[in-house]
């Protein structure tokens, strides 16, 4: 990851229209909240609330068009909290459920040509989060930074916040399927103990690191030993200035040992939360980096042995640590230039870097061909997994039907039957929980979650799990 200038927006005429849709969704925002509370108010909390014609037409008589009252999200949702820190219970709360599905929001406003080309000559057309260049062999994605939908928590979609960011320039990135779909989708968590920004306040601290605003360098560095990116900014404030140098240029075969020892007591990392949401040490671009530092290393080598084609050589090698953009800016700049740096250091201190056995370690790396990450369509951030409770069997020990909500499924029809309890899939208490699939195998929560495709296990058949629940709250 490396600090991005996108520069100002470029002028299409989708500005003004971009502008327009980001009012129209706030304006119905506004109406929905107030229809939720009117109603809510009128009906008790607790209540499975949904989208009534009569809600529907008060909407429409307000000036909201169809096509957004189709994609409207209007509801409730019981959750469950598992509590591990001092007592073992069950917690509930009720969220309410307004926003906007997906389908809201118009591609043609955010990820037009114009647009999403200006994006692919800003980064060069790497990945603004694995810095890979992906525009030879895919189209790659407009990514929201700020999920435009919603973002997840508990493993359920919140869908009140950042429809505001949907058109918004400053918030979207040119990125890989990979870094977007696969790993980072709507995860968007804040830093403990502030606050969610709402579309009139100012933005939220987001826990990853927005490389058009901040250096993603300060945050995540790259071991030039094994190519894995590693949280910077946890030894940045464990070790004084001093023995983070020596540390990271002299004896990187250490970095992983005092990151782990600080990571255990408890320190949050924006760095390690990145590397981890992102995905940026899996296999595959683990084994692309040390493809590249391979190159590098033999190319200072040969820039040590004076010949005619010594000024090529050097040229080539100052192409490595180019910051862009341009033509010649190298992917995975991050990586290089920390490789380039310890291998200075080194050779000024005397301890020579062959002492670690460049070419064995990196061929070992790069011998290894990794399958590509599995790609998630089917259990992507948007869905989510729940339980469904009628209102007459609230007993605390039941066997219960175990429901995939996908994203764009409206929740309201389903709900008439009862109760949607969103299933926390971190939750430690899982092991209290067995889910008996249609063949009569028996898995945990987190076995399900680990399951390749968890929309196709849902498909096969009903799936039923059988666990500890305490009393409905309310239950009528
Ligand atoms: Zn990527």
């Amino acid at each position: 990851m490396i600090r991005l200038n996108k520069g100002p927006q470029p002028t299409d005429s989708s500005i003004e229209q971009r502008v327009q849709a980001t009012q129209l969704l706030t304006q119905t925002f506004q109406l929905l909240v107030a229809a939720y509370t009117e109603l809510e108010k009128k009906l008790g909390p607790g209540r499975p609330i949904s989208l009534t014609n009569d809600i529907r037409q008060w909407l429409s008589g307000r000036g909201v068009p169809d096509n957004i009252l189709k994609e409207v999200v209007f509801g409730q949702q019981i959750v469950e909290n598992w509590v591990v820190n001092h007592k073992a219970t069950w917690v509930q709360a009720v969220r309410p459920l307004v926003g906007f599905g997906s389908g809201v929001f118009d591609s043609k406003l955010y990820a037009n040509k114009p647009l999403k080309q200006a994006l692919v000559t800003r980064q060069d057309g790497k990945c603004a989060y694995c810095e890979t260049r992906l525009t030879d062999v895919a189209h790659g994605d407009v990514e929201h930074f700020r999920p435009k939908a919603g973002y997840l928590l508990d493993h359920a979609l919140q869908p009140e916040a950042y429809y505001w960011c949907a058109y918004d320039w400053d918030n979207l990135y040119f990125a890989c399927q990979i870094c977007n779909e696969t790993f980072k989708g709507n995860r968007f968590p804040i830093m403990p103990g502030t606050q969610r920004a709402t579309a009139t306040t100012a933005l939220d601290a987001s826990v990853l690191i927005d490389p058009g605003t901040e250096e993603p360098r300060d945050f995540i560095r790259f071991n030039p030993l094994t190519a894995k990116a590693y949280p910077y900014d946890v030894l940045r404030v464990s070790l004084t200035p001093q023995d983070l140098n020596t540390l990271v240029l002299l004896n990187p075969d250490k970095i992983d040992e005092v990151v782990q020892r600080t990571m255990a007591t408890g320190v949050l990392s924006r760095g390690a939360s990145t590397i981890n949401i992102l995905g940026l040490n899996r296999a595959t671009l683990v084994r692309a980096r040390a493809g590249q530092l391979r190159q590098l290393r033999a190319l200072l080598l040969a820039s040590l042995i004076t010949g005619t084609e010594q000024a090529g050589v050097q040229q080539a090698l100052a192409q490595y640590t180019n910051p862009g953009p341009g033509p010649f800016s190298p992917e995975y700049l991050s990586a290089s230039v920390d490789a380039l740096l310890a291998w200075q250091a080194m050779s000024q201190q005397g301890s020579p870097w062959h002492r670690f056995g460049w070419i064995a370690s990196y061929d070992t790396l790069i011998a290894t061909v990794p399958p590509p990450p599995e790609p998630t369509p089917d259990f992507s951030g948007d869905d989510s997994i729940m339980y469904l409770v009628r209102p007459d069997d609230p007993k605390p020990t039941e066997v219960r039907r175990l429901v995939y909500v996908k994203k764009d499924q409206e929740l309201d029809q389903a709900a008439l039957d009862g109760w949607f309890v969103a299933v926390n899939l971190e939750t430690e208490g899982d092991d209290k929980t067995s889910i008996v699939t249609k063949s009569g195998a028996n898995l945990t929560l987190s076995e399900l979650v680990a399951h390749n495709a968890p929309w196709n296990f849902f498909k096969k058949g009903n799936v039923f799990v059988t666990g500890e629940f305490t009393p409905l709250f309310n239950a009528v």
